[in-house]
């Protein structure tokens, strides 16, 4: 089976960043219908600090890579997207661990254990109108393709689209976790902004390995 190297995970975060700048405005605008305006700049400022600091100082090992785009983001996003993205990034380096590349298998458990920490930490279930909403329908797509036999390249091409989809699909949910879940019944009708930033972490590390 291919393998997801050092060099396609830097790509990934690089690309992240340039996605999530592209989609700034519309980050902030999904965030100001139902929220406080600051997603597209949170995470604009997030990325970017994320990649300098990988290209300036490029990591040896899955783990190191995890390490410095959570800390990263931790320290420097500011909104509650900031310490989930974060943790998921932390949590997907220890996991991987001093390695080099991953295989289908591993790229999974890295995920997974990132996406259970965001749970861990922001205690958001699916359908409450959160970023778990597309983390957890992306990952379950990912096995799903690798469970079949899918080639990495195929398998997370299919998880961006299941992304994608995942997060339409937030629109018309009333949020029960974050600043949304203070508007009750009227935060139904937007798209989440935290879902749609996901949709875009899948959409470029699918890029990464195209
Ligand atoms: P803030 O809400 O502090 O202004 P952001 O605007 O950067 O932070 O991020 C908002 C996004 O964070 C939401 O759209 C949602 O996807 C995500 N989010 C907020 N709270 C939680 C939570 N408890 N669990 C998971 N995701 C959350
Ligand atoms: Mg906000």
């Amino acid at each position: 089976m291919s393998k997801l190297t050092l060099a396609q995970l830097n790509d990934w975060a690089v690309k992240f960043r340039d996605v999530i700048n592209e989609n700034r405005e519309y980050l902030t605008a999904l965030d100001a219908e139902i929220g406080d305006a600051d997603h597209g700049s949170n995470m604009a400022r997030g990325t970017t600090a994320a990649a300098e600091k990988l290209l300036a100082d490029p990591p040896a090992t899955v783990s190191a890579f995890g390490k410095t785009v959570g800390m990263t983001l931790v320290s420097t996003v500011g909104g509650a997207s900031g310490p989930l993205f974060g943790t998921l990034f932390l949590r997907f380096g220890t996991t991987a661990g001093d390695v080099t590349e991953l295989d289908g298998a591993a790229l999974l458990a890295a995920l997974e254990a990132g996406v259970n920490g965001v749970q861990a930490r922001g205690k958001a279930e699916p359908g409450d109108k959160t970023m778990v909403d597309v983390l957890v329908p992306a990952l379950a797509e990912l096995k799903t393709q690798l469970d079949g036999g899918a080639d990495l390249k195929t398998a997370l091409q299919q998880t961006a689209v299941a992304s994608a989809t995942a997060k339409d699909a937030t629109k018309p949910l009333v949020a029960k976790k974050g600043r949304a879940s203070y508007l009750g019944e009227r935060s139904a009708g937007h798209i989440d902004p935290g879902s749609a930033s996901t949709a875009i972490l899948f959409e470029t590390l699918a890029a990464a390995v195209a």
